[in-house]
């Protein structure tokens, strides 16, 4: 084998290790958002279904004010003027409800044993690692 060949299969087979040792650190996250508490995933994912309803929001409000500005509204429709109004109530709406759940997110993972740093769910009384009394 020439040794251009060899360099080649070398590199080869230490990318290969490398995207195995990256996988299995892709597998011990996933299995620490699994392990993570339920209800901080579900309020994420929420976060990112509010943030991308917003995106569309924001995309039909431009979609909306081109075509009226192009004159390329359709009659007979809801007037542009009223419809992009509308979006933008939605907008606030969903911005507060992410604010919501963005300050519930921070304060559930603010909370945390003063002795031994575990995690702790908001109405816990004592860790539930070291059994220490938590501070309401
Ligand atoms: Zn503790």
């Amino acid at each position: 084998m020439d040794s251009g060949m060899k360099r080649f299969l070398n590199e080869m087979a230490d990318r290969a290790a490398a995207v195995a040792e990256g996988a299995k650190d892709a597998a011990s996250a996933a299995g620490k958002v699994v392990g993570e508490k339920k209800e901080e995933a579900t309020a994420r994912l929420e976060l990112m279904r509010l943030r991308s309803e917003r995106e569309s929001a924001f995309s039909e409000i431009g979609r909306a004010f081109y075509l009226m500005n192009a004159g390329r509204w359709p009659a007979g429709a809801e007037s542009a003027d009223h419809r992009i109004e509308s979006l933008l109530g939605r907008v606030s709406e969903l911005e507060m409800k992410m604010a919501e759940l963005a300050a519930k997110v921070a304060k559930d993972a603010a909370r945390s044993c003063p002795s031994c740093g575990a995690v702790c769910r908001p109405k816990d009384r004592f860790c539930p690692s070291c059994g220490c009394k938590l501070e309401d």
